[in-house]
């Protein structure tokens, strides 16, 4: 598909940078429009969440453009849970039972640095920085820009200016198109873990670490420098709550108390938790998410959802995959807009539950011995079943069938795995003939070629 003009893109985070280096490769002229300054040319934070878990829809996407080889230096394999209990006593969960079945630590900025290169790298793309778009007119194709001071006007634009997407909520005034945006009553707080005294990681570097306390959770990511991102997600009120955590004492009473083996690497607790932001985390649906061929959201403008599954870039990064298919598929733009909107709408909201549920899982059940117990007994049953049951888990985070195949097939194992472990306390006491019996009757293979592609 060819356009005579320039495809405009407003915002240059994860989303917007990939698709630019996307549409870039089919020779297209793209003009990016970003509001914060150039993070490569200053020191200036990526936005939210300094890490993050990098999975294979990302990368998948990510290899489509061939930005593989610079951003493998980039990451860093976590194989698994790493559980900390109050006493100190750790625990690793693994995530898969493959060699390959990893998920990858990453820096933001280093992502959206390499990918802002890599589009400009093709000469067709333009990035203008400290620009932010104030408004759009659909039916004229106007953008505003910093407070009315600029304005142009396009053919295309491209959304993916996150998720507070001015262009979404500038939707809101189009009939018939509907949003929601559901706020969590959980908050959190990003603090680091220098790296060790004399360099290295003070705790295992390979594992995601979680310390899982029921209704609140510490979790930590490495960085390639040997410190962590650790960020606590913790009620915004009550006891324990962001609004009881106001002094110095109470912060480290609490940390002292919830997570007594982290404190003992976080030296400056007190000042970083005044001096960081608490960020919101939220949930957000609309549709539909194009005007016609002239404006399409992508990323989490489209669908932010909650941090718990790790796959909101992951998805962003899908979205682009998904959206050069149809380009590929469709003959005019406007139905490869809403091509690309059928075929995410029902995946988005799927990894958005599914994403809220992981909440759940990763600060309370994780720690419930029928947890484990159902979760050595998935792996089993893929043992067994190879390619017919895998763990939801596992079908979201190394394979890229639908989310909401993968949110279909995990609701069917989950009753399977109820079933078959009712008033069980041990892997060897399950009836595994049933077992087979039920995996046979109620799943087929995956279509893993059937995917998105
Ligand atoms: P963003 O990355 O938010 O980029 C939006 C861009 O648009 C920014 O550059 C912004 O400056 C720009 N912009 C915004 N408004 C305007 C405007 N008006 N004009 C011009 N430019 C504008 N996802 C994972 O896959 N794995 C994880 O482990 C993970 N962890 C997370 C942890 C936390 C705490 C949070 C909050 C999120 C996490 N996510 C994770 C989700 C991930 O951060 C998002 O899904 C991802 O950043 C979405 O990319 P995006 O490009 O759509 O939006």
């Amino acid at each position: 598909m060819t356009d005579n003009d320039s495809i405009h893109i407003v915002g240059a985070g994860l989303a917007g940078s990939l698709l630019a280096c996307y549409f870039a490769r089919r020779g297209l002229s793209v003009e990016v429009w970003e509001r914060n300054s150039d993070m490569r040319a200053e020191d200036i934070p990526a936005g939210r969440s300094i890490n993050l878990a990098l999975a294979n829809r990302g990368i998948r996407a990510l290899n489509e453009v061939g930005l593989a080889e610079q951003v493998t230096p980039l990451l860093i394999p976590m194989r698994g849970r790493m559980l900390h209990n109050r006493n100190g006593e750790l625990q690793l969960q693994p995530y898969g039972q493959r060699e390959h079945e990893v998920i990858y630590s990453v820096s933001r900025t280093d992502l959206n640095r390499i990918m802002m290169s890599a589009a400009e790298a093709t000469g067709y793309v333009t990035i203008h920085f400290k620009r932010r778009l104030d408004a759009i007119d659909f039916a004229t194709g106007r953008l505003s820009f910093n407070d009315d001071r600029e304005q142009i006007n396009i053919r295309r634009l491209i959304a993916s200016d996150g998720a507070g997407s001015v262009v979404r909520r500038a939707m809101k005034q189009l009939p018939e198109f509907e949003s929601t945006e559901d706020l969590l009553t959980h908050s959190y707080k990003e603090l680091t873990m220098p790296p060790a005294p004399g360099g290295g990681f003070r705790i295992e570097k390979n594992a995601l670490h979680i310390w899982p306390r029921g209704g609140h959770m510490l979790i930590a990511l490495p960085n390639l420098d040997g410190s962590f991102t650790v960020t606590l997600f913790l009620p915004n009120e009550g006891e324990p709550g962001f609004s009881s955590l106001d002094t110095p004492e109470t912060i480290e009473a609490f940390f002292e108390e919830q997570f007594a083996d982290a404190l003992l690497h976080l030296p400056d607790l007190a000042e970083q938790f005044f001096e960081n932001p608490t960020g919101s985390l939220g949930t957000v649906r609309c549709w539909p998410w194009c005007v016609g061929g002239r404006s399409l959201l992508v990323g989490d403008a489209a669908h932010a959802i909650v941090p718990f599954h790790g796959q909101g870039m992951n998805a962003a990064f899908e979205d682009c995959f998904v959206l050069d298919g149809c380009l590929d598929s469709e003959d005019n733009w406007d139905a490869a807009f809403d091509a690309y909107q059928r075929r995410r709408k029902a995946d988005a909201d799927a990894i958005a539950d599914m994403a809220l549920e992981n909440y759940t899982e990763m600060r309370d059940s994780v720690r419930d011995p029928r947890f484990h117990l159902q979760k050595q007994l998935a792996f089993e049953l893929e043992r067994r079943h190879a390619g017919v049951f895998v763990p939801r888990y596992s079908l979201v985070m190394f394979h890229h069938v639908p989310y909401s195949e993968a949110q279909r097939r995990g609701e069917i194992q989950k009753r399977i795995l109820g079933t078959l472990t009712e008033g069980i306390d041990n892997l060897a006491d399950v009836d595994l003939e049933r077992a087979d019996e039920l995996v046979l009757s109620e799943l087929t293979e995956i279509e893993e070629l059937a995917e998105n592609a």
